[in-house]
């Protein structure tokens, strides 16, 4: 899903009208017991996105249109790695780094992020993971996690 956007918006102001635009923007809830068999959908429809792109690394539920907090990464050591409900638990130190996004194509900014990130989600088996990780990894996931807090690569 691709945010539409104008050049004057870039840190100034939002048309948040669009459909697309609004999903992006919205705060997505926590997947519960219920959500599971949307959680199987979300998933097929992130893995869809994701390996039809040449550049993506990593894709959140509501670039998809799907409200909830879940996230697809392939890097690292998470290969086809789907998220949910993931948290960042400590976050250390600091690192610079230019990111893109899947629902910015062609846009790269530089950001400021942090180096080292203790984090926790459920597997799609639903068991609980924790792990530390830095640099690329921990890049993508505080992007990820942004996006299902409503927050865009655009904003400071
Ligand atoms: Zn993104």
């Amino acid at each position: 899903m691709i945010y539409t956007y104008t050049q004057q918006e870039r840190g100034i102001s939002f048309e948040e009208d669009s459909h697309a635009n609004k999903v992006l923007r919205t705060v997505c809830r926590e997947v519960e017991v219920e959500d599971i068999s949307l959680v199987r959908l979300i998933s097929e429809t992130l893995r869809k996105e994701l390996y039809g792109t040449s550049t993506g690394i990593a894709i959140a539920a509501n670039q998809c249109g799907f409200d909830l907090r879940v996230i697809l990464m392939n890097t690292g050591r998470f290969k086809d790695t789907i998220m949910i409900n993931p948290q960042i638990v400590k976050a250390r130190g600091d690192q610079k780094f230019e990111e893109g996004c899947l629902s910015f194509p062609g846009l790269k900014i530089k950001k400021v992020r942090p180096a080292i990130l203790n984090i926790r989600f459920k597997n799609e088996s639903l068991c609980y993971e924790t792990h530390k990780i830095n640099g690329l990894e921990a890049v993508c996931f505080s992007h990820e996690l942004d996006h299902l807090n409503g927050k865009l690569l655009i904003d400071n």
